[in-house]
């Protein structure tokens, strides 16, 4: 049986001119749009009223009626009521305590992007074209879209490095459950490696992610140091972080999705850490900040993938002590400093590696739950096989 997933295809594609200014004034409208209405939210929040979704799409009707705010009817009405549609998604992201306050969105420094649904675009014949423009996109189908497969949504963006993407949003028949196997696996993340496995795997940061890294931090320090006056050199200098950045992140997509793959097609239950944003937020070194970026976009991975397949990702309460806690005994070390990479059990004097007893610690724990269904917050549960769950390799060491 067939799952019914949706799932987004994303392309590269190269606009005329005409395309580029249209979506560059939609982009802006998109911009002040967002950002007007986030001010209006928050003026009211700190009232201790809330504003809703509707109240903000009744304020565009009023913007879009008034001299200065004139302008918003020249461009697709439909990606501004996204836009309110996705500030509404952060508030409530935020008032469950999953994100952080909602921020503005900044001038040309970051990514922008408009989403478009089925009535302001066309899709016929394998080619695409937006509301308000007479051409199709010129894209480069760099894979095949499913067989049949229309579009229910289209978001167009331009990266902070000048490329324009365009991505679909379609049902794929294509994904099929996977036949349960009986596989757990504990997955830790950390600095030294991208992630540590329960069956004692490292799993390397992507191999040219610390030279990057080290060009990024180069590129970051010149451009600080250009003077605010200095035009054509800070530009150059943002473009020079913004094209580092992109190929940090492009290649660590890569990374990821194949991992992902591989770790859902041989497991039945994965077990992660539940690193929420406010564990994050704190001390941001480069490094850290990376690894932070890493770790959601895998989570996020990894979860849809799960749905996909009819696996079950297990997330652990990041206050379990699964770096103090001996995985062999049961005995908790009183002290754990982050430079200690190997320790031993001082009550059963098994050696451990730092990373690989914590992620099986952290397997431990999300069997436990999974099993009993105590405790930690649920996670998305996917139907199908979960009750003998065993673990892949025997948890004594020899
Ligand atoms: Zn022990």
């Amino acid at each position: 049986m067939a799952t019914r997933v949706k799932r987004a295809f994303k392309y590269r594609f190269y606009p005329t001119d005409a395309q580029a200014a249209e979506l560059s004034r939609t982009f802006g409208c998109v911009r002040k749009v967002y950002n007007m209405a986030l001010a209006a939210r928050t003026e009211a929040w700190a009232r201790g009223e809330r504003v809703n979704y509707n109240q903000t799409s009744a304020m565009l009707t009023a913007w879009k009626k008034t001299e200065e705010l004139a302008y918003l009817n020249e461009v697709s009405s439909v990606p501004l009521q996204q836009a309110l549609r996705h500030l509404q998604a952060a508030f409530a992201n935020f008032f469950a305590k999953r994100a952080k306050y909602p921020r503005f969105k900044v001038k040309k420094k970051s990514r922008a992007s408009a989403e478009y649904t089925s009535s302001a675009f066309r899709f016929r014949d394998g080619s695409l074209t937006l509301a308000k423009m007479a051409d199709p996109l010129n894209i480069v189908w760099s894979r095949p879209l499913p067989e049949g497969a229309s579009p229910s949504t289209v978001t167009v963006s331009r990266d902070c490095a000048g490329r324009w993407f365009v991505s679909l949003l379609c049902e794929d028949a294509s994904v099929k459950p996977l036949a349960a196997t009986d596989t757990a696996l504990g997955i830790d993340v950390g600095l030294d490696h991208l992630l540590t496995l329960s069956t004692g795997e490292k799993i390397a940061n992507p191999r040219h992610e610390r030279r990057d890294r080290e060009r990024l931090a180069k590129a970051q320090r010149e451009l600080s140091r250009k003077a605010r006056g200095d035009g054509a050199n800070r530009r150059k200098a943002r473009q020079k972080v913004a094209e580092i950045h992109a190929r940090i992140t492009d290649r660590r997509r890569d990374v990821l999705h194949k991992l992902t793959t591989r770790l859902v097609r041989e497991n039945q239950t994965l077990v992660i850490e539940d690193l929420t944003v406010r564990a994050m937020v704190k001390n941001r070194s480069l490094a850290r900040a990376i690894s932070d970026a890493a770790w959601s976009q895998f989570r996020s991975m990894l979860e849809y993938k799960a749905h996909w397949y009819g696996r079950e990702v297990v997330a652990v309460d990041r206050f379990f002590p699964s770096s103090k806690l001996c995985s062999h005994c049961g005995t908790l070390q009183p002290e754990m400093p982050l430079s200690v990479r190997t320790w031993t059990c001082d009550s059963c004097g098994t050696a451990h590696d730092r990373d690989v007893n914590a992620a099986k610690n952290l397997l431990a724990a999300g069997l436990a739950v999974s099993v009993c269904g105590a405790g930690v917050r649920p996670q998305r549960r996917t139907p199908g096989g979960q009750s003998a769950v065993k673990q892949k390799t025997p948890r004594r060491e020899p």
